[in-house]
């Protein structure tokens, strides 16, 4: 399908986007890589009078080491991320999440802002970023402001986000050197979203988990942070006993919908599935 008619605009500083936006009002729309946006559009599911393309924005390019954080900048690409020493070396579960993520088409034009920003609980790093503790860096026209993941998603496409305002970096805390991380995903198949997937970056010391934090994807009309699963294993061996305990508590806070990839009741189990295997995978990783 054709979209609806729109203007173009291609602002080459950050200041000027959030100015354009401000300007052209709440039916003008930002667009980083195209690969949701433009989709919606062709279905007529969005229909922007105005688009403000973000990608002549120089400053919203890059990943940089910055002390113990990681700064992403918001157009940098799905595909920038996998080829990237410092993530490699600090957060790869990014990488792991990355390369499932629809194919390198989608990958080389995607970007992790777009990806975060977009707020279809189908959409894989939100979870991950809040299973990281992400911070996002938003600007506006009235100025600069910083949301953790973890309270930025508030429904299906409905964030945190203020009219006018864009994402222009993401800030995570690297793990600690020899933590775990795994991000698992089920999907019919390749390019598809998850029917459900479960990220966990874990530290174990002496054989006992110190600290563990998990994001599950596509089971809520957000993106989850399992917050009392992680609590349940910290201390423990990872035995089977206590990873049963904690599964059932994260498939406790799911409440997935009916769609092609399956009921309710099977992609809450599907999430407990890829728990129970991301855990054992970060396991192994851990200190390796
Ligand atoms: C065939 C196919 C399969 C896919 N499979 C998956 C998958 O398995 N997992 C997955 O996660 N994604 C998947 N995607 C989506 C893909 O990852 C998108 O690239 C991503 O969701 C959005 O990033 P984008 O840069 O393309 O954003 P765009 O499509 O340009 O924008 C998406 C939305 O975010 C807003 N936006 C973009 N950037 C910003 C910003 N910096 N600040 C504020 N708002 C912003 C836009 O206004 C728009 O509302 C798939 C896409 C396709 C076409």
């Amino acid at each position: 399908m054709i979209p609806g008619s729109f203007d173009y605009h291609r602002p080459s500083s950050v200041k000027e986007a959030v100015g354009l936006l401000a300007q052209l009002g709440e039916d003008a729309r930002a667009i980083a890589g195209g690969h949701s946006l433009i989709p919606m559009m062709k279905l007529r599911l969005a229909a922007p009078s105005d688009l403000v393309d973000l990608g002549g924005i120089a400053d919203l390019k890059g990943i940089k080491a910055d002390g113990n954080d990681v700064v992403i900048g918001a157009m940098t690409t799905q595909h920038e991320l996998i080829d990237s020493k410092v993530i490699h070396d600090k957060l790869p579960i990014l990488i792991e999440t990355a390369e499932l993520i629809a194919d390198p088409q989608v990958r080389y034009l995607g970007t992790v802002g777009g990806n975060v920003a977009n707020g279809d609980p189908g959409n894989d790093m939100p979870a991950v970023m809040m299973c990281l503790n992400a911070t996002y860096h938003l600007t506006g026209k009235s100025g600069d402001r910083t949301v953790a993941a973890r309270d930025f998603y508030q429904g299906a496409y409905f964030t945190a986000l203020e009219p006018g305002e864009i994402v222009t970096a993401i800030r995570i805390p690297a793990p600690p050197a020899g933590h775990g991380s795994a991000y698992q995903k089920l999907k019919r198949k390749i390019g598809d979203y998850a029917t459900a997937a479960a990220a966990v970056v874990l530290t174990m010391k002496g054989g006992k988990v110190e600290s563990c934090s998990i994001g599950l994807t596509n089971v809520a009309e957000t993106p989850l942070w399992a917050e009392e699963a992680g609590k349940i294993l910290t201390g423990s061996s990872l035995d089977d006993a206590t990873v049963k305990k904690a599964v059932a508590a994260a498939e406790a806070i799911t409440s997935p919908a009916t769609d092609r990839r399956g009921t309710p009741q099977y992609r809450t189990k599907m999430a407990g599935v890829m728990l129970t295997r991301a855990l054992a995978r970060a396991k192994q990783r851990a200190g390796a």
